[in-house]
């Protein structure tokens, strides 16, 4: 049986980029087991239309970020439409278009919902996420000197950047600068939060929060042909089996058996890009079934409503819709929806494909009996294509040609895990975040529930410090 230098084990956000980095250097092979490339990135095919699976939007893709950098070594370039706003959040009779520009957003802001001191409080927001891209030794790993050393490092340069405004909670930085907000101001930064970062201002600290507010500031774009365009690109030329799960994984003494459903196979080293709170079940190795066991499952999760739309109309490519109450089994009162291009051929064939996600808990989709799970799932798809149609009255209920929606569960059976979005860095798990590597040799995790979080920004951070700590130890 040959013997791989590494495998690797999902083809997320995580797994692509670092095979797509790695395969010229290694003997690599990757494997999926959904038959779509990309995980929570993907694009699938149902009634012969395309959807964006779960991610939407696309940001990192500029001069001097990670996710540039990366394709640009990859040597792909991928097919982008920038969008001009970058989001427009709906809050009753309220819009906000989340506009690159600066002064265009205050501007937006300070109509819908005055401050004096908004403008403080958003250049702050700007600048302190600035300073964090611009950070030279950004690193997070474990179990070895020169990786301690390295986090140090990262530790002190951001201590050196933002001073005592680190130690500021996002609670805290709100009330100090705009004072007692609104509910419905508080709503509009929430929402945006439990979006980017998977929770909201009272459990982050100011340098989360502004990292959270500011996505829009940078390059946003839609991506031509749906989100899984981008993976398959980026895969073209690295070797990889799809349709094909790993099932067990067994450690010996200097390579690691790996099982899938249709083979065996040999490896010097292991990439793991399912959940650090799922990866316990492919080992029997006691000690590594520990370790993944010791991070708390974190059940946040996502619902999800795919529409088929005919209709003439424009559309934005995203929008942000605040509800005054909570979606039904959902833990948000916010839904965000993607139009797919008006003339992306391949998501817009027989009319615009509409990706519509809200925030859920797995639990609430456990345990329950057909009948009961298909009668929350109607529910839930229920309010929020009515919410839909309530805001977009140019479109009518005949013109949705196809409606069907996805869980925690559906997630579980397609892409193995439950939970969608990792931990959010809060002030008090900075220390206990999972890091790419573990105290295993030849075993390393990637992907959103380790170090630096969720989307491409954040899964990219984590593999730029996975491929140091793989390429030089
Ligand atoms: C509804 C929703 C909307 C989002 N919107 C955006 C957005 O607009 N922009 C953005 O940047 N981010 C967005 N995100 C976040 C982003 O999609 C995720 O953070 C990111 O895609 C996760 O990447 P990952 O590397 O963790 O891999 P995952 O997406 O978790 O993929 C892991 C892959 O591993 C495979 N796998 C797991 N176990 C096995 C096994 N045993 N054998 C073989 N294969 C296996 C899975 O099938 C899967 O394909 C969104 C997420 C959701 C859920």
């Amino acid at each position: 049986m040959k013997m791989h230098d590494v495998i690797v084990i999902g083809s997320g956000i995580g797994g692509t980029l670092f095979s797509a980095l790695n395969h010229k250097k290694h003997d690599l092979l990757l494997f999926e087991k959904d038959s779509n490339l990309g995980g929570c990135s993907s694009t699938f095919k149902r009634f012969n239309n395309h959807y964006n699976t779960g991610a939407t939007t696309f940001v990192g893709y500029e001069e001097g970020h990670v996710v540039k950098r990366f394709f640009d070594e990859i040597e792909y370039t991928p097919n982008l439409i920038q969008t001009k706003i970058g989001v427009r959040i709906v809050q009753k009779e309220k819009e906000v278009d989340r506009v690159q520009d600066f002064e265009a957003f205050l501007e937006e802001i300070e109509k819908n919902y005055p401050n004096e001191n908004n403008r403080y409080f958003w250049t702050s927001i700007k600048e302190i996420d600035e300073k964090f891209w611009e950070l030279k030794k950004l690193y997070y790993a474990k179990y070895s000197w020169s990786a301690y050393k390295k986090s140090l490092a990262c530790v002190s340069e951001i201590l050196k950047t933002y001073k005592g405004q680190l130690f500021i909670s996002a609670d805290g930085f709100i009330k100090k600068t705009l004072g007692e907000i609104s509910p419905e101001y508080q709503a509009f930064i929430d929402a945006q939060l439990l979006i980017t970062l998977q929770t909201k201002s009272k459990e982050l600290s100011l340098l989360t929060m502004a990292l959270g507010l500011a996505y829009t500031f940078h390059k946003t774009y839609y991506v031509q042909g749906g989100m899984g365009e981008l993976v398959e690109g980026l895969l073209k030329d690295v070797p990889y089996k799809k349709n094909e799960a790993i099932v067990k994984i067994q450690k010996h003494n200097d390579y690691y058996e790996v099982h899938s459903t249709k083979g065996i196979y040999k490896s010097k080293n292991i990439v793991l890009n399912s959940t650090i709170y799922q990866s316990a079940e492919l080992f029997e190795d006691l000690e590594i079934k520990k370790y993944y066991n010791k991070f708390k499952f974190s059940d946040q999760s996502a619902f999800v409503v795919y529409l088929k739309v005919k209709s003439k109309a424009d559309f934005l490519h995203h929008y942000q819709i605040i509800l005054d109450k909570n979606i039904p089994n959902s833990i948000s009162n916010a839904f965000f929806v993607s139009f797919s291009d008006k003339d992306d051929e391949k998501l817009s064939k027989d009319g615009y494909s509409v990706t519509i996600s809200t925030h859920t808990k797995a639990t609430i989709w456990e345990g329950l009996i057909k009948e009961a799970y298909g009668a929350k799932k109607r529910e839930t798809e229920a309010y929020i294509k009515e919410a839909f149609l309530n805001y977009f009255d140019s479109i009518q209920k005949e013109d949705i040609s196809r409606a069907f929606s996805g869980t925690a569960k559906t997630f579980q059976s397609y892409i193995g895990r439950q939970n969608c979005g990792g931990e959010a860095l809060k002030i008090k798990n900075l220390l206990s975040v999972p890091s790419c590597t573990t105290p295993f040799k030849g075993l390393y995790n990637i992907g959103d529930t380790v170090f630096a979080g969720q989307g491409w920004a954040g899964v990219a951070l984590g593999v730029d410090v996975l491929n140091k700590e793989f390429n030089h130890g």
